[in-house]
This record gives C-alpha cells, sequence and structure tokens, in this order.
C-alpha cells in the first residue's frame, strides 16, 4: 500500500533518477506546464541496487543524501517524495493502482538498461492510458545533436568537439524555474532508511556543488598535477545530476576551453555509448579483442590495493580505495599499467573502477578504459605506453601525491617493483603488435 493522497483529482509524477536537483530541472519544468499537481517519485531501484556487492557504497549514500534533502525542501513547503525501494516496473503499477495518475513526466537517460526500462514503462503506461514524457537534461546535446553532415554517429573526438561548439556559439541557456506551488500538497510520506535499502551508511563527507571559478579559469596550467587542488571534483555532482550541466558549461564557454573540452569529452563518450552500445562488452575495435591477455588474478589483485611498488600506481589506486576519488592523470597511467604493462583486459580494470568510483559514469569509464588500452574509438594508439617514472617526474615532482598515499614510499618497507617497465612495455608492444597485425 503507498500513503494516501488528499483526493482523486488527477496529478503528473516526476520521477526523479539521475537529475537529483529542483533548481533547474528540465523535466520537473515540463511537469509543472501539465496543468496538474506534481508529485516527484524516487525509485531505489532493486535491479541495480541488488548488483552492487558491497553494502557500504558511497554511491547509494550519496543519493541517499541528496533524496532526502528534496525531500525536506518539498516537505518544507507542503508537498513531499514518494521514495519506494522496488523494481521501476512493479513500482509504476503500484502507483497506478493507488493514485489518478494522468502522465509521468522523467529525463533522458542514455545507458542501455536505462533505454530498456523506459521503454517498458512507457508500454506499460500507455496501456493503462498514461502519458510518458522525457527530456534531455543531463547532456547540452544528445543522441543526434552532435552528428555528421551524412547524419553518421562521430567516432572522433576533434570533429565532434568542432561540430559542438559550432552548435553551441552564440546558445543561451535560460534556467528552467522552480514552481514550488505546482507540487501537489499533501502530508510528508515516509522514507525507508539506509537499512531498510539493503545498505550501511560509510560516513562519507557530503557536499552541495560548489563551482570554484578559480579553478576553472586556471584549469589548463593545473588539471595534470595530483597533488595540486587543480580539477573541480565535480565529476560525482554530474554523475547524480546534483549540479546542472547547463549551467557549468555556459561558465566552462566564458572560462576555460580546456576544461569546455572536458565536458565535450563526457558528452562524446555518452554519444559513443548511445550509438555503439555493444562496447559494453567488446572493445570498439573489434580485432583488439583478440589480444591475448594474459589476466593473473594475483597481479590484479596487487594492483587493486596499490601493492604494485610503481609509486604513482600504488598511489592512485589507495586514493581511489580510501575515497571514491582518483585524479585523472593517475586515472590514465593506473589504467596503462594494467592493460599495457600486466596485459589485463581493460574489461577488470573498468569493472574494478565501476564498483568503487563515486563519479563513475558508465560511458565516460568505458570510454576511459577503451581510450587508456587502446582498444576505443579515437583511443592512444597501442604503442604509447605511459612511463609511471616519466609521469610522476612530470607531474609529482616532489613526490606530495605519492607520499600521501604511500607513507611508506622511500623507506625500507615499501615494495619492490613487481615488473620491469621496459620488459613489461616490450611485452604489451610485441602482443599487441600480433593482434593488431592480424587486423
Ligand atoms: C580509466 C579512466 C576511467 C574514468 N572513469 C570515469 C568515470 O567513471 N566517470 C567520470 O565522470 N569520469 C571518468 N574518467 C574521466 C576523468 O578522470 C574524471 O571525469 C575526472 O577525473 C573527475 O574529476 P573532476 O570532477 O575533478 O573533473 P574535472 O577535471 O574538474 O573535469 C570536469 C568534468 O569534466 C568531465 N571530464 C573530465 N575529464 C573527462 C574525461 N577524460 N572523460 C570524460 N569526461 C571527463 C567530468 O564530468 C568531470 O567531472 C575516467 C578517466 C580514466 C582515465
Amino acid at each position: 500500500m503507498l500513503p494516501q493522497i488528499p483526493n482523486e483529482s488527477p496529478i503528473s509524477i516526476f520521477w526523479f533518477r539521475r537529475d537529483l536537483r529542483l533548481a533547474d530541472n528540465a523535466g520537473l519544468h515540463h511537469a509543472f506546464r501539465s496543468g496538474n499537481p506534481v508529485l516527484p517519485v524516487f525509485i531505489f531501484d532493486k535491479n541495480i541496487l541488488g548488483k552492487l556487492e558491497d553494502k557500504e557504497d558511497r554511491r547509494v549514500e550519496f543519493i541517499y543524501h541528496f533524496i532526502k534533502k528534496i525531500k525536506k525542501a518539498l516537505e518544507d513547503e507542503g508537498s513531499t517524495l514518494l521514495v519506494l525501494h522496488d523494481e521501476p516496473e512493479l513500482a509504476f503499477e503500484k502507483i497506478i493502482a493507488e493514485y489518478n495518475i494522468q502522465s509521468v513526466y522523467t529525463n533522458h537517460d542514455y545507458e542501455p538498461y536505462s533505454i530498456e526500462r523506459d521503454e517498458k514503462i512507457r508500454k506499460f503506461l500507455i496501456e493503462k492510458g498514461v502519458a510518458f514524457h522525457t527530456f534531455k537534461d543531463q547532456v547540452v546535446f544528445e543522441r543526434f545533436e552532435v552528428i555528421k553532415p551524412a547524419g553518421e554517429a562521430y567516432t572522433i573526438f576533434t570533429p565532434y568537439s568542432k561540430t559542438w561548439k559550432y552548435k553551441f556559439h552564440g546558445r543561451s541557456f535560460t534556467e528552467y524555474k522552480l514552481e514550488m506551488d505546482e507540487f501537489l500538497i499533501t502530508d510528508p510520506m515516509p522514507l525507508p532508511t539506509m537499512e531498510d535499502i539493503g545498505f550501511k551508511a560509510t560516513g562519507l563527507k557530503i557536499e552541495d556543488p560548489v563551482i570554484r571559478e578559480d579553478i576553472i579559469k586556471t584549469y589548463h596550467q593545473t588539471r595534470d598535477y595530483p597533488a595540486q587542488e587543480g580539477s573541480t571534483k565535480l565529476g560525482v555532482h554530474l554523475r547524480f545530476g546534483t549540479l546542472s550541466i547547463r549551467k557549468l558549461v555556459k561558465l566552462a564557454a566564458k572560462l576555460n576551453e580546456t576544461f569546455l573540452n572536458e565536458l565535450i569529452w563526457r558528452e562524446f563518450f555518452m554519444s559513443i555509448l548511445y550509438h555503439h552500445p555493444r562496447i559494453v562488452t567488446e572493445s570498439f575495435k573489434v580485432q583488439y579483442d583478440r589480444i591475448q591477455w594474459l589476466n593473473n588474478p594475483e597481479d590484479f589483485k596487487l594492483w587493486c590495493e596499490g601493492q604494485t611498488g610503481i609509486p604513482l600506481v600504488d598511489a592512485g589506486m589507495r586514493e581511489l580505495n580510501a575515497t571514491g576519488h582518483m585524479h585523472n592523470r593517475v586515472r590514465m597511467v593506473a589504467a596503462s599499467f594494467l592493460t599495457k604493462n600486466l596485459l589485463i583486459d581493460w574489461r577488470w580494470g573498468e569493472a574494478y573502477f565501476a564498483a568503487k568510483l563515486l563519479d563513475y559514469e558508465l560511458a565516460s569509464n568505458n570510454g576511459n578504459w577503451q581510450w587508456a588500452s587502446g582498444t576505443g574509438c579515437d583511443a592512444a594508439p597501442y604503442f604509447r605506453v605511459f612511463n609511471p617514472e616519466t609521469q610522476q617526474e612530470k607531474f609529482d615532482p616532489e613526490f606530495k601525491y605519492i607520499k600521501q598515499w604511500i607513507p611508506e614510499y622511500g623507506t625500507k618497507n615499501y615494495i619492490k617493483p613487481m615488473v620491469d617497465l621496459e620488459e613489461s612495455r616490450e611485452r604489451c608492444l610485441a602482443t599487441y603488435q600480433k593482434t593488431v597485425g592480424l587486423a
């Protein structure tokens, strides 16, 4: 049984997913225009949560925090948020059975699971005479908006970004207004606890998104230095929509081209995933799926634990394990080391990052792993094997980052390198060469 609402008049539903904010929310804005009071809903999706092995998952805690905040803001104004823990299809069966719903509003989601889920829900709602409206919200340009003149999707970043910028030029976004009096007035509804949904709090420190203009302005000079506060740490807020991408892109376009390019990479990888969903399991360049990976489980374990004896890799993996974050430069080095020096399948590394990263996002994670391993659409060439020592000399010259995460660095307690960097590089080149030779 769902909580009661005051009367039988028709209402609209707004379904929050990866857009966990009230302000400047496209789908929510359109729900306000429906002419009916809006009941917002969030579903802790059992299909997704059930697959998370670690029941102390920082991402679940992050979502929970913002759901609680949205609910409180709505309740302060006499409305509420319906929070369910269910499979989305079952949740909608219950919602439709209980309330007089005229239409459901939500924002587009481009991942294969979400596309399939939304299609099932659309069909179900239509059968029940309920309209299902979805809107673009998590990107500036989506699906078929940045494509080649002949209508194909781009697979190379530079022409994609040129077209993206051409389309963007001169565009201004008006913030979608929050209309609190359009929400359904009703009693507060219950909120399941973290334990009710099968998780435990981890004590993660969660803050509202803060856009640091000072960091964005100097981003091109500072972003590669892991010991500096040189990147925005907004990834998790973009991932869960606690920050509007339109707001950030507007600033990026004004303040820093390099930063804008990174936001375009994010949309590029989303476009790649949308047009080539097979990359979830396959290499973009199919011939690279013939690489003879060594896939040594003990080597993989050392990498996961930050016990490889390669300082920059270990520092990064330890940062990831301790915080859920890893600096981008170090992500590239750690991914190159795993796939090239250790010859471990990029899918193993991708899955580990997917389990640990607070800002985990399927399109960007997959795109960057395939980039680093050389298997992706616009990837680093296979013969570009990052040298973690040279990378450290350039980007952590005083070992500040390394010492922050490896307290025993420089003492006899720090382990010896698990592989010789030069020999493992040669082995990588020979292995990839065989595959590329077959292409
Ligand atoms: C192996 C590997 C795996 C990665 N996995 C993810 C992931 O799961 N989720 C994710 O959001 N990013 C991923 N990235 C990209 C990048 O490392 C992170 O976006 C960035 O480090 C997040 O830190 P930040 O929020 O301070 O970003 P900033 O450097 O301040 O950049 C701002 C935003 O731009 C976007 N961005 C920046 N760099 C990239 C990039 N290379 N590709 C796509 N978008 C980018 C992100 O949304 C980021 O939050 C991965 C990179 C590598 C090499």
